[in-house]
């Protein structure tokens, strides 16, 4: 078992308030909204970051993008929204479990900070 936070919440060890689960991934609201809506989606296998992917990955993350799609659907984000993964410590990662954000419900800005 590795003590990793969402791990952790893959695992229902933590309990996030969740917006979309299936056998492979989970996405909850982020602890810390930067907009109206903002959730995270999470593979529940522990993968570190974007770097750690490999070619066996790339089905998890197209399920990942198409999490977006339906949780911007159920979350009303008709407008649209933002999705953004960062990658390690120049990139803004904070937590080392890949994650995708959604963040809609106010209008964006670029370039981001
Ligand atoms: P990143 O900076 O891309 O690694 O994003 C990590 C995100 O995880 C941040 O937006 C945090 O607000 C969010 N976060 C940290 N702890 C929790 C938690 N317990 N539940 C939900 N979101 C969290
Ligand atoms: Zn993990």
């Amino acid at each position: 078992m590795n003590d990793c936070l969402f791990c952790k919440m893959a695992r229902g060890e933590i309990k996030p308030d969740i917006v979309f689960e299936d056998e492979a991934l989970l996405a909850f609201r982020d602890i810390n909204p930067q907009a109206p809506v903002h959730c995270l989606i999470i593979p529940k296998r522990h993968i570190a970051t974007l770097d750690d992917l490999t070619p066996a990955d790339e089905a998890i993350v197209g399920r990942m993008v198409r999490a977006a799609q339906q949780i911007a659907a159920t979350q009303g984000l008709t407008r649209g929204y933002r999705t953004v993964m960062n990658c390690k410590s120049d990139g803004g990662q904070a937590v080392y479990h890949i994650h995708l954000h959604v963040l809609g419900g106010r209008q964006m800005s670029w370039p981001p900070g």
